[in-house]
């Protein structure tokens, strides 16, 4: 348990104990007092409280003071009995704690504890005599002794934790060589006090308690009255050493000094060397919201923050030493009503050879300045959105996992790489403000789960990222992720709709020995991918299998940047038909890598590593050359009207190029295709992803003459509202709503739902995937304009395309009848 959790619950122990003994008290209390001695207890307990207001004395460098409190107590318990007593001490500590701290639970906590105190003196007291009022009257000697020996060390230990509040708790605890001391000093002044006390209840015992009736009201008067005079007689002083300044009494220089001091902007102190203020400006008095006087009686030790005070006195005692030539630090006061502020203090030594030499504090304030710093460092490891850590501070405490983890046996940490399922759909259909509220929802779900000492980060995105420690094996880190899991069974309420969000999990462990912290955050995040591949929802362990497959992609990466040298890649064409005469329309240009080690590879497996590392930019650059440089010639040896074209993919990455208009026009003047021969296949999430850059890029792609296709329409993010705005020319249907379109009505429907919108929208429609007579059949029914797909032709290398071209050529325009058309009596052709 952390010292500040320890302290609280120790605390409100102590404070809830205090709150019985006072119930208790205050009922046996109530049938035991009279009308006639009421009136006295109410009085005395009046007393009791100005007295410990007034009569407290601060102890010399300590940041308590010397209370009549105890003796007052047991005073009470002597005149009124035990009950009364305890509500006196309840009255009494509560008054006195309230000037020691404003924070409620320790003005529980020290009224508490001494209410518990001295109701153990009573039970105490209670063992041998009936009542105390008894030992009072009829008490010997030895009585007296006996309740000395329990008394003054339990007023002792009163005193010791009533000091211990004023300095904080475990300050006190820090400062353990003063103990002994404080203790002792505290059972000195107990004995005293309990003696004075025992002398005075006897006394009274003869007088009457009525007295404390009319001794109140006069108490009361002359604590005010003394108050006035003390403050007058400053005054006084104050004037006095001011008027024998004006008086030439000190020379001109100390006058202009004082002048100097008074006035400055910044706070200026004169302080003895044992921390006691001689002597403080109004800039001081201002900064901290204290008056003159306020000031005076506390010392520098009182207004320092706890955890500077071991610092800046042990620099100080080395500067005056004359160990450190000067001295200027940095150091936190305490505002009287508790805020902190920050200063530069600048610390001189001043004095005469005959006098005890003092310090001069120069105090600016620099709590703007920290408050900027703080901030600055905040953001510097923070995320602005959930304040969660970053990625900077979560590689930080990773690295200090691992090296832990390396010192301990058994014991490990697992990464937990999190990414939120569909989180770009939610951001796209409901906007960005709810796409950030359910990640703040989420950021602070994550962290409702976690354990003391475990991190959660968001990486940026959609992705956070846990590190779980602690572990005793490997399932424990499943069992959080499936925590988190169940977590997400609850709906979050954004903009006032529910919504359930899933999140993809990848653990990486530290029982596959990592070196490196970048290098766990990678296996983890690779897991995930497994996880989001198979199936959304779910979490995956990082294995051997995994590294192996991600030491593969990594040699096909390797392999993929010396493929386009040494000219691996070749451009396949598949044939696009129109399906209203079966004439050839043009191609699709689809690349093909042939690998020397392994074969043939397919696209689906290159083309995301291509992208991945942003060698498709080069890649598909080549293709699109290859591809132009083609058809141009078949343009030429085959000419049509319309023109046959080439239908070029493009990736995502292409696409965001800032030089691709550039680029494209150069391909088509340095091959001198016709522009209306190149169409460029583009999918939905590129334009998706920036809709207003997009449209502008495809708006600038139309105005070079060649044309636009939306690939595998149908399967990424619904555009229909924005399709309208971009200028293409072809939805391509994915081949999946093809190939299952005779399987279920709906997958029909939606190849007619495209149809019918690519027709409102002045579009033409090709079906992708197209195998069957079946699918031609529906195809054509449906009126869907051009087809591609096994059932005319797989793709074909350039020779096996040139030959499709011969055999289905027609001389003359398209509107001429399909005669010998190779494609009304298909023949598949091998790829
Ligand atoms: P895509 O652009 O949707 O291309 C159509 C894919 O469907 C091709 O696969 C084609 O061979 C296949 N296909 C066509 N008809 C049928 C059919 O009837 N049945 C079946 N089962 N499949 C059919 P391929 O060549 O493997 O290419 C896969 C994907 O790789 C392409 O999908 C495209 O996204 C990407 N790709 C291929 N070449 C390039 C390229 O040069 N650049 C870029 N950026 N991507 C490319
Ligand atoms: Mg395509
Ligand atoms: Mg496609």
């Amino acid at each position: 348990m952390n010292k500040q959790v320890f302290s609280r619950s120790f605390k409100q122990i102590v404070s809830g104990a205090g709150a019985l003994v006072v119930v208790v008290a205050s009922v046996r209390c109530m049938q035991a007092q009279t009308a006639s001695t009421f009136l006295p207890l109410l009085s005395f307990t009046l007393i009791a409280v100005v007295l410990n207001l007034r009569c407290a004395l601060p102890v010399p460098r300590e940041r308590w003071r010397l209370s009549p409190n105890e003796s007052l107590l047991l005073l009470a318990a002597l005149l009124f009995d035990g009950e009364a007593a305890v509500i006196v001490a309840a009255v009494t500590a509560f008054c006195l704690a309230l000037r020691a701290s404003k924070h409620w639970l320790n003005l529980c906590y020290a009224t508490a504890a001494t209410v518990i105190l001295t109701g153990l003196i009573v039970i105490f007291a209670r063992l041998r005599f009936d009542s105390m009022a008894a030992l009072n009257q009829t008490g010997t000697l030895q009585d007296y002794a006996l309740l000395f020996a329990v008394a003054v060390p339990l007023h002792a230990l009163s005193r010791f934790i009533t000091s211990g509040l004023a300095v904080g708790f475990f300050t006190v605890a820090e400062r353990r060589h003063a103990w002994p001391k404080i203790f002792l000093r505290a059972l000195l002044v107990s004995l005293v006090g309990a003696g004075v006390a025992c002398l005075l209840a006897r006394a009274f015992s003869y007088v009457g308690l009525g007295g404390f009736a009319y001794a109140a009201p006069f108490v009361v008067v002359l604590s005010g009255a003394w108050d006035a005079f003390r403050q007058n007689k400053q005054l006084q002083v104050a004037t006095a050493s001011k008027g024998a300044g004006a008086l030439g009494e000190t020379n001109e220089s100390e006058e202009r000094f004082r002048n100097a001091f008074d006035y400055a902007a910044i706070g200026m102190a004169l302080v003895s060397t044992e921390g006691r203020w001689l002597q403080v400006n109004r800039s001081l008095c201002r900064l901290l919201d204290y008056t003159e006087h306020e000031l005076q009686t506390t010392d520098l030790l009182t207004v320092i923050h706890h955890d500077d005070v071991g610092a800046v006195f042990e620099s100080i005692k080395r500067f005056i030493k004359g160990q450190l030539p000067m001295l200027q630090v940095e150091l936190r006061l305490r505002h009287k009503y508790g805020r902190e502020v920050w200063v530069l203090a600048s610390v001189s030594l001043a004095g005469h050879s005959q006098s005890q030499p003092h310090l001069i504090f120069q105090m600016q304030d620099i709590t703007d300045r920290k408050l900027a710093e703080e901030r600055l460092q905040h953001d510097a490891f923070h995320d602005a959105l959930t304040g969660l850590p970053n990625r900077t501070m979560f590689l930080d405490h990773l690295r200090l996992a691992i090296a832990r983890a390396q010192r301990r046996d058994g014991m490990g940490f697992a990464v937990l790489y999190l990414d939120v399922d569909r989180f770009k759909v939610i951001n796209d259909s409901l906007g960005h403000t709810v796409g950030d509220q359910l990640l703040v929802g989420l950021a602070r779900r994550l962290e409702a789960c976690l354990r003391l000492g475990d991190t959660v980060a968001r990486l940026g995105g959609d992705e956070f990222i846990l590190l779980v420690d602690d572990l005793h094996d490997e399932t424990e880190a499943i069992t959080v992720a499936e925590r988190i899991q169940d977590l997400l069974q609850q709906p979050f309420e954004l903009s006032g709709r529910e919504f359930f969000a899933t999140v993809s999990i990848g653990i990486a462990s530290s029982w596959t020995s990592y070196q490196n912290a970048e290098d766990i955050v990678r296996d983890a995040d690779t897991a995930m991918y497994r996880a989001k591949s198979s199936g959304k929802a779910r979490h995956e362990l990082f294995d051997g299998a995994m590294h192996a497959q991600a030491n593969k992609v990594l040699q096909l990466e390797t392999d993929l940047r010396h493929a386009l040298e040494r000219n691996e890649f070749a451009v396949h064409y598949q044939p696009i038909v129109a399906l209203e005469n079966f004439r050839l329309r043009g191609f699709e240009a689809l690349v093909r890598w042939q690998h020397p080690e392994r074969g043939y590879i397919s696209p689906v497996d290159f083309i995301p590593i291509a992208e991945e590392s942003g060698l498709i930019i080069q890649l598909g650059e080549w293709v699109m050359r290859q591809a132009c440089a083609q058809m141009e010639r078949w343009q030429k040896i085959f000419p049509a009207e319309p023109p046959l074209y080439v239908a070029v993919n493009l990736s995502g990455k292409q696409f965001i190029q800032q030089d691709l208009i550039r680029q494209v026009a150069g391909i088509v003047e340095e091959t001198g295709i016709n522009p209306h021969g190149l169409k460029l296949e583009i999918t939905e999430s590129m334009v998706m992803d920036n809709v207003e850059q997009a449209t502008e890029m495809l708006r600038q792609l139309r105005a070079l003459g060649l044309k636009l296709s939306i690939d595998d329409f149908g399967t990424g993010y619904s555009s229909l509202s924005y399709l309208h705005r971009f200028p293409v020319n072809t939805l391509k249907i994915d081949r999946s709503f093809v190939t299952r379109m005779s399987d279920n009505n709906e997958n029909l429907e939606i190849v007619r739902t495209i149809v019918t919108l690519a027709q409102t929208l002045g579009m033409d429609v090709v079906a992708e995937g197209v195998e069957t007579k079946e699918q031609l059949a529906m195809l054509c029914h449906l009126g869907c304009e051009s087809g591609q797909g096994y059932f005319f032709s797989k793709p074909v290398d350039a020779l096996g395309a040139e030959k499709i071209i011969c055999e289905t050529y027609v001389m003359g325009s398209a509107s001429q009848p399909a005669q010998q058309n190779r494609f009304v009596t298909p023949r598949i052709v091998a790829a």
